[in-house]
């Protein structure tokens, strides 16, 4: 039985697995006309539902779907004119299409832990076998979206039935390697 809880359209039915054959697609955005097609080569990582207020969202969810791949593979083939970045300021520039909004990658230019990486939407692929998405990362954050907080004990609970563990930073694991990466820094541990 589908749940009366949405948490994207891409996971709702249920988290599909990747295909051992995937080996990267085209992202296409929203527009009908001149759509921005971006190439990914290989499979991405690191896919995770998040709650965040800067990540882009189909109209309706309360998580976008957003995973990384490396900067030297993404290429924009077609109508990169419409892409503008979203928050110049921000860790992630934000490249979005100016007409539909849909953001279609987003570099880590900055020293950072994330540096090199691009943060990409996979729902947006013309192709499915994209990993799937393996945690939630910012659930807290939706709330700042306007999400009600009494709802949030059936939105955690839901993204579990979905396999989908609920965190309110980024999981264990990343904080983990961001945390290393600037302790390596500061030299508090050997490089
Ligand atoms: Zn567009
Ligand atoms: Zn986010």
């Amino acid at each position: 039985m589908a749940s009366a809880i949405s948490i994207h359209p891409a996971v709702d039915g249920g988290v599909q697995p990747a295909s051992s054959g995937f080996s990267g697609g085209t992202l296409v955005c929203a527009c009908t006309d001149r759509p921005v097609k971006v190439r990914i080569e290989g499979q991405v990582a690191h896919n995770h539902a998040c709650g965040c207020t800067k990540c882009w969202k189909p109209n309706g969810a309360d998580f976008s779907i957003v995973a990384v791949v490396p900067h030297d593979k993404v290429t924009v083939l077609e109508n990169g004119d419409k892409l503008a970045v979203v928050d110049p300021a921000a860790l992630i520039q934000r490249h979005a299409c100016k007409e539909c909004g849909v953001h279609m990658y987003g570099p880590v230019e900055r020293e950072h832990a994330f540096q090199g990486l691009d943060f990409i939407h996979p729902e947006r692929f013309q192709e499915s076998g994209w990993a799937p998405p393996g945690f939630a990362a910012f659930v807290s954050s939706i709330i700042e979206s306007g999400v009600d907080p009494g709802r949030m004990d059936g939105i955690r609970g839901r993204l579990k039935e979905l396999g989908l563990e609920p965190y309110d930073c980024l999981s264990p694991a990343l904080m983990d390697y961001v945390a290393t990466w600037v302790a390596k820094k500061s030299g508090a541990i050997p490089s």
